[in-house]
């Protein structure tokens, strides 16, 4: 047995059964590449799902982790340490917000969230202020709050009873959206773009009607920025390229270079509603995590990686619109900067299975879409490699040019 074959089939006698991974595993990465087990070099337009901002083993956050790993990993939440509230700091600085608490993932900064939005609610309206509405397609984590914001019936189902008080709304329908808020509602909860959903985009429009409606009753306005923040968009926050601010908003995949740790920003106002006892966690916004942290934000300044986001997510948005004037199987490019977008009219992950023999890492969601969230160290000629791979494998032309069949199979390379 091959090693890779030793791995899997040691995984399926021990690990629940949740993950449907593809056949390949790696040992090791550097910048924008990684390597499986037998040294066969891959490029990454996935970056572990948006986490790998800064590629793989970049020598500043190595050395952070390193340094830090020998004076102290973790202390608890009982006493101080030196790194969570400078990196508060740093995030209040960049965000205009006020205050912060961090957790040990995304879907916990979603919980802390909720929670908050809960308790400023019932102070604000009494105990029925607890109605949430948030929107049709969304992801926002796993556990049973977020799950429940969730609107996709696939996470949702065969866990139910879930949160009750929820109502969904079409992303952007702004008659929906005035009928779904009222005054017993205690949050609005969205992702700026959809992420896991699609890569789909809320108008500016709708993000104003939201922060208008919010502030008319009182109820917090809450962005999950977990995959669309920390400069995928060429911003560091994505409220930012959408001029709407939120009361709180969620972070967590870059912010510590892979390590867990997740976060939630709240003005003021919001933030009051909580007191000492109320939440709380054992890991979260340990020295380790903080540090590196405060490291990625450096980096991502310094190395002026957002300047990067902008030109060469640009170049790979121009790319993109070129395969889908082109190719039959696509059919419209989605996002911005280094969250993008492929909708095609076939299934993705057979292409994203094809390109692994080619070398390089695609993302499959929606079954349709295929998603690039590549580290911000990305350049041109990379995505001309990408390109030059999807070109292989997206098979048919169109008969000529801009003659796009909404709804028509283009048929894929096997
Ligand atoms: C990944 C993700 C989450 C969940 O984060 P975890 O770290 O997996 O718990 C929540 N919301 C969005 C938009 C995400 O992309």
């Amino acid at each position: 047995m091959s090693r890779l074959e030793q791995i899997i089939d040691l995984e399926q006698r021990f690990l629940l059964p949740t993950y449907n991974r593809y056949p390949v595993g790696f040992e090791r990465g550097k910048g924008v590449f990684l390597y499986d087990f037998e040294g066969k070099k891959y490029l990454d337009f996935v970056a572990g799902l948006g986490v790998n901002a800064l590629g793989h083993a970049h020598p500043r956050i190595v050395k952070a982790i390193r340094e830090q790993a020998a004076r102290v990993i973790h202390i608890s939440n009982l006493y101080y340490n030196e790194y969570q509230g400078q990196l508060a700091e740093r995030l209040c600085q960049l965000s205009g917000l006020d205050r912060v608490f961090f957790s040990n993932s995304g879907t916990e900064a979603m919980e802390g969230a909720i929670k908050l939005a809960r308790l400023a609610g019932h102070k604000a309206g009494g105990d029925a202020k607890s109605q949430l509405v948030a929107l049709q397609g969304s992801y926002h984590g796993r556990t049973f709050g977020a799950m429940s914001l969730t609107g996709q019936d696939k996470y949702r189902k065969g866990f139910e009873p879930l949160l009750e008080n929820v109502t969904f709304v079409a992303q952007n329908n702004l008659e929906a959206l005035h009928a779904a808020v009222n005054a017993n509602t205690c949050a609005i909860v969205l992702e700026p773009i959809f992420g896991e959903g699609g890569i789909l985009e809320c108008s500016e429009e709708f993000l104003l009607a939201c922060r208008t409606l919010a502030d008319h009753h009182q109820a917090a306005l809450i962005f999950d920025e977990i995959q669309c923040g920390l400069g995928r968009t060429g911003k560091i926050f994505a409220f930012q390229s959408f001029g709407v601010v939120p009361d709180i908003v969620t972070i967590a995949k870059p912010i510590a270079a892979g390590l867990p740790l997740g976060a939630f920003l709240s003005k003021e106002h919001f933030a009051s509603a909580i007191s000492p006892g109320q939440h709380g966690t054992t890991f979260g916004g340990g020295p380790l995590a903080c540090r590196v942290g405060l490291e990625y934000l450096a980096i991502v300044e310094e190395e002026h990686l957002l300047e990067n986001v902008v030109k060469v997510g640009g170049y790979l948005h121009q790319q993109l619109e070129e395969l889908v004037a082109k190719y039959a199987a696509t059919r419209e490019t989605r996002g911005r900067g280094f969250i993008q977008g492929l909708a095609l009219d076939v299934p993705a992950r057979p292409l994203v299975e094809q390109a692994l023999a080619e070398g390089v890492l695609f993302n499959a969601t929606q079954d349709t879409v295929l998603r690039f969230l590549p580290p911000f160290l990305l350049e041109e000629k990379h995505v001309d490699k990408g390109i030059r791979v999807l070109k292989k494998l997206l098979g048919k032309k169109r008969k000529k040019s801009g003659d796009r069949v909404i709804g028509s199979s283009g048929d894929l390379k096997t």
